[in-house]
């Protein structure tokens, strides 16, 4: 049971059985496929098993992978980022993805907003917000996050669709669920301010099943599918 196909299998029914356990439909949550780091055969892999939502966190690596599954366009491949984005790296994004998951700043999704091409669906984005407090570095601060939201959701060009967030790594599960649990609230809070949210991203091979009972309604998953990354090769 190594094969991409078969790990995607098990990734699927760790996410029927969590919602099962959280009283959710299991079609209340989307399984995004972290490529990173992994060639495009591996994509194609999981292509044929059936996965559309692919998440990268490198720009270059993500246009070039693409680029080789060109000929997979009838499919329907969905590219989202979802890695650290730098101002001179949005053009390419806003040119290439579908979705940004990691919009930390204004003057990011200013820029995303600006370069998204007409002819192109608006760019759906997730407001990153680090609800780790010291233990994490990427996101926007929970006292951030109101400000940022509002902002991102009165641009055109970018629909800000919900919220982000990567917890510390650790085991203890009571933990991972109360950052998830800050992440709803803020969510909950924004809709009842009159914005439209739809979107939790949250949950990662090793916590998938925290977020799911804390209402992920889209959940990033890498190493479960592909493998151990390999940064060196
Ligand atoms: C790499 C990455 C993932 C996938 O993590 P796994 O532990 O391999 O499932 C999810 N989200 C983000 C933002 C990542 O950078």
């Amino acid at each position: 049971m190594t094969s991409i196909a078969a790990n995607l299998q098990a990734v699927r029914a760790r996410i029927a059985a969590a919602c099962v356990a959280a009283g959710r439909r299991p079609e209340s949550v989307r399984l995004l496929a972290v490529s990173k780091t992994w060639p495009a055969a591996s994509v194609r892999e999981a292509v044929a098993a059936g996965q559309r939502a692919f998440g990268e966190n490198y720009v270059q690596e993500a246009v070039d992978k693409a680029a080789q599954l060109a000929d997979l366009a009838e499919a329907g491949l969905e590219w989202h980022f979802i890695g650290p984005l730098q101002s001179n790296k949005t053009r390419l994004v806003a040119e290439n993805f579908a979705w940004v998951h990691s919009v930390d700043r204004l003057k990011i999704a200013e820029r995303l907003a600006a370069q998204r091409p007409p002819g192109l669906a608006p760019l759906q984005v997730c407001v990153q917000v680090n609800v780790s407090g010291e233990a994490s570095k990427s996101g926007c601060s929970p006292d951030q996050a109101d400000a940022l939201a509002h902002a991102v959701a009165a641009l055109s060009g970018v629909c800000l669709r919900g919220l982000m967030a990567i917890p510390e790594p650790g085991e203890d599960s009571r933990l991972q669920r109360s950052r998830f649990a800050l992440l709803r609230q803020l969510r909950d809070r924004l809709n009842a301010e009159g914005l439209r949210l739809d979107t939790l991203s949250m949950g990662m091979s090793h916590d998938l099943e925290a977020a799911i009972m804390e209402g992920a309604t889209l959940v990033r998953v890498g190493t479960a599918i592909f493998g151990e990354r390999n940064y060196t090769t």
